[in-house]
């Protein structure tokens, strides 16, 4: 008996503590989390220094409103953030949550264009595929079928969708990678024009898709191209880096390996490694001008917003991830993960596709390897590999809907920048023997 509403019907194993790479469940067990959840737990679990570094800051103050007052951890975690300005960044605001994080940018974006005297920009492009968080604004700009479908009706028409850049999928037969991203600007332009390019605020994206199709990476000058597209119609870049960023592709930003700079990115899951709920938008110079030359202020506070606790956790989690070089060990076990995964499953029957960046990859499964055939959403296979998996002590990030919400499957290993050679091997032993096993169970 429980009276926690959970995800889906079933009760999951309570876990009660963690260290390192492993989660201990009440029963007994330990699982390896080798997805940090949701690619949150960057650092692991059971590090003593963030512990200790929540326990001190509430018990120093826990909460002042930002109304009144502003706090240490909040302007500390500003600064190692943004000291070098990297893109011409150079103000943060933080929230809780992505949703929260992606509902700021939209809504600063908004502003940004009433502070410069264009009042018509009201509208978003973003790509189908992508997720922008679950809050209803967050969810109506974004384009994750699965999770949309119910919530239609109510969500808000101010928005509207591209495809995504996702070769294996919806790169044509007999289409090079060229002509395939001139069809993709060609529409990004032609959706611009549709909805009048004086009435868009900006372009939402993935730098690297998270969840919904499993580590997408953009095809090599796609985001160069966008980034073009949005100058030309006067329109915001905003790069949604909640699942992607802050090291996990193995460059503290992911959009440092696209060439491109975020005119708002909006950052989350890795910047606290789950010690605190947190996320945040940071913000370009530009708009911080208009608006201190305009309004004075962001039109946009939650009672929580830059919470000290939150912050304090975040600081000492951005603080180890410098102190350690641990981008730099993503990288390197990044290299690592790719390698042992092709050696694994590169002729594996069930798996159409490898992809991914740093320590942040997907397998995408299939019933075909020629045909990309998927199998019948009915079979929920990718719940079967999730189950056969933590049957041998590992938990992965399943998804379904791959394709367009329904069909398509593939599970996501975000395992934390702390892992260690033989953690990776240990891994993907254990996932090709649950993806075998998922198989046989057919
Ligand atoms: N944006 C992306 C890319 C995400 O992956 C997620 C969560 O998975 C969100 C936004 C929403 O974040 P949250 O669940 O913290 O609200």
């Amino acid at each position: 008996m429980s009276r926690v509403l959970h995800r889906s019907g079933a009760i999951p194993p309570v876990a009660v503590s963690g260290d390192g790479i492993y989660l201990h469940t009440a029963d007994g067990r330990a699982v390896i989390d080798a997805s940090g959840g949701a690619a949150v737990a960057c650092l692991g679990h059971g590090n003593r220094r963030i512990a200790e570094a929540i326990g001190a800051q509430a018990a120093a103050m826990a909460y002042a409103h930002t109304g009144t007052f502003s706090n240490q951890p909040a302007e500390d975690l500003a600064e190692i953030i943004l000291h070098d300005e990297p893109g011409g960044l150079t103000r943060a605001w933080f929230c809780s949550s992505g949703s929260e994080g992606n509902e700021a940018a939209i809504k600063l974006a908004r502003q940004y264009f009433l502070e410069i005297g264009q009042p018509r920009r009201v509208r978003t492009i973003a790509r189908r595929q992508s997720y922008h968080g679950t809050t209803l604004g967050a969810l109506a700009a974004g384009g994750n079928m699965m999770r949309r479908a119910y919530y239609e009706p109510i969500l808000s028409p101010a928005h509207s969708l591209v495809s995504p850049c996702f070769p294996y999928r919806f790169k044509q037969d007999g289409e090079t990678d060229a002509q395939y991203l001139d069809r993709l600007i060609d529409e990004l332009d032609r959706e611009f024009q549709r909805v009048g390019p004086d009435t868009v605020t900006a372009f939402l994206a993935e730098p690297v898709v998270g969840a919904t199709t499993g580590c997408v990476a953009a095809l090599p000058g796609y985001f160069r191209r966008v980034r073009e597209v949005c100058d030309r119609y006067g329109a915001l870049l905003i790069l949604d880096e909640v699942m992607c960023g802050m090291g996990r592709t193995g460059t503290m930003h992911a959009w440092e390996q696209e060439g491109v700079t975020p005119d708002i990115q909006v950052i989350a899951k890795g910047l606290g490694s789950g010690y605190q709920p947190i996320g945040g938008i940071l913000i370009h110079d530009r708009i911080v001008k208009a608006l201190a030359n305009g309004s004075g202020g962001f039109l946009h506070g939650q009672t929580y917003q830059a919470h000290p606790v939150a912050c304090a956790a975040a600081l000492e989690v951005q603080r180890i991830i410098r102190e350690d070089g641990l981008v730099e060990n993503v990288a390197r076990m990044g290299e690592r993960l790719e390698t042992a995964l092709n050696d694994r499953f590169g002729n594996h029957r069930h798996v159409g596709d490898i992809r991914g960046r740093g320590l942040f990859w997907a397998l995408e499964f299939v019933t075909d390897r020629a045909t990309k055939s998927m199998f019948d959403p009915s079979v929920n296979f990718n719940q079967r590999v999730k189950a056969e998996a933590m049957a041998r002590g590992l938990a992965a990030y399943p998804m379904g809907g791959t394709l367009d919400g329904k069909n398509g499957d593939h599970i996501i290993l975000a395992p934390p920048y702390i892992v260690q050679a033989a953690d990776i091997d240990t891994i993907v032993e254990r996932l090709g023997d649950a993806v075998d096993a998922a198989v046989r169970g057919l």
